[in-house]
């Protein structure tokens, strides 16, 4: 997972404190009196990681600990590190079940769930073709049809078989691979966020290359002010705004990350039926809702399912929200997100 370098970086910026909302005045005034916010940021999980906590109690031990618990993540869930769980998931497939601990185990069969449930557009056996088309790598490039073929026949969610008592995951084939690319980063944030809150902490802006968690309200009790990144835009450049407090904001989009051969663009969201990166008639997806791990996955489910189905996908779940940007331009908004959402950029239309 995360072996991707951001080719546009961060989807979602954060305007917390930022531009026309009405927080700046307030912000600036916090900033000057007390050097809020207190943040740290790094690269980790292929993704730059940026936590900006509202609280002066917070000292470098705190960030410290918190890097670990990435670093942590990262060295279960990672196929790319050598003897990760993930990785030794990998290389035990086809021969025999591999013990893992109570997170890995829960992040796996979280995924499947997501996989059923989107009807395999999401598909956490995707590792073969991921590794197939390298997107991010120096290596990346168009494969061929047989090497395509080949790579679908590894992967099969409903392959994957799970031991509740041992805790032990296995791949019934050499070759198949679990890639929890789609899925971690939100996990990680919210680890993050209950560590946070388990130390007082409680108003936060965890940033994991753009899955985004707003903990909490701003210090003076009001709510956050997020950027949607605008996918046709550079990083920064948002096409609206969503208010929100204790919520997470998770995006999937084709300009995340991708490179280009004879003029196309192949981006990073593969398809698990024809093993091409998904291509429909979306640009990109937010979920917004409280839990990160379930925002992640929704995103890239949704964002698979296309706007149709991935529309009747998040309404089926109560508790999320999602704006859904059309490849021409639409913003459609779930029905809980009107009153939060405000276009910024109107080359693009709101619909109803
Ligand atoms: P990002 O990592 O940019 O936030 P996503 O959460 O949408 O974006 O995850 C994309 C990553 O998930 C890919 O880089 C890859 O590792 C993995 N992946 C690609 N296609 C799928 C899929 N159909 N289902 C599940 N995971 C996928
Ligand atoms: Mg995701």
């Amino acid at each position: 997972m995360f072996r991707y370098r951001r080719c546009l970086g961060i989807i979602v910026i954060i305007l917390a404190l930022l531009g026309s909302t009405g927080c700046g005045a307030q912000a600036g005034s916090i900033e000057s009196e007390s050097r809020l916010p207190i943040s740290d940021h790094y690269f980790i999980f292929d993704t730059i990681v940026n936590l900006r906590v509202y609280d002066e109690r917070i000292t470098p031990e705190h960030f410290a600990e918190m890097k670990e618990l990435l670093d942590g993540i990262d060295g279960k869930m990672n196929r790319l590190r050598e003897g990760s769980e993930l990785d030794r998931v990998n290389q035990n497939a086809g021969r025999s079940p591999t013990p893992v601990s109570d997170e890995t185990y829960r992040i796996v069969s979280t995924a499947l769930q997501y996989a059923a449930a989107s009807g395999g557009h999401f598909d956490p056996t995707v590792g073969p073709l991921v590794e197939l088309w390298g997107i991010g790598s120096e290596s990346a490039a168009v494969p061929d049809q047989q090497q395509l073929a080949d790579a679908l026949q590894l992967i099969d969610y409903t392959s994957v078989s799970l031991d509740e008592s041992s805790h032990s995951i296995s791949l019934p084939q050499a070759g198949m691979s679990l890639d929890l690319g789609a899925i971690a980063k939100g996990y990680a944030a919210d680890v993050l966020a209950a560590y946070l809150k388990e130390q007082g902490f409680e108003s936060a802006i965890i940033d994991l290359g753009g899955n985004i968690l707003a903990l909490g309200a701003k210090p003076d009790g009001s709510s956050w002010s997020i950027g949607v990144q605008d996918p046709e835009q550079a990083r920064g450049q948002h096409l609206g705004v969503l208010k929100v407090k204790d919520k997470t904001i998770v995006t999937s989009g084709v300009y995340e990350r991708f490179f280009e051969e004879q003029g196309k663009v192949y981006h990073h969201i593969l398809s698990p039926f024809d093993g091409y990166p998904v291509d429909n008639d979306l640009q990109s997806v937010t979920i917004v809702t409280e839990g990160s791990m379930d925002a992640d996955a929704m995103s890239t489910a949704a964002f698979s399912l296309g706007m149709q189905e991935g529309r009747k996908f998040i309404e089926r779940l109560e508790t999320a929200e999602a704006i859904f940007v059309t490849k021409n331009r639409e913003i459609y908004v779930t029905s809980g997100l009107k009153q939060g959402f405000q276009l910024t950029n109107d080359t693009y239309r709101l619909m109803n």
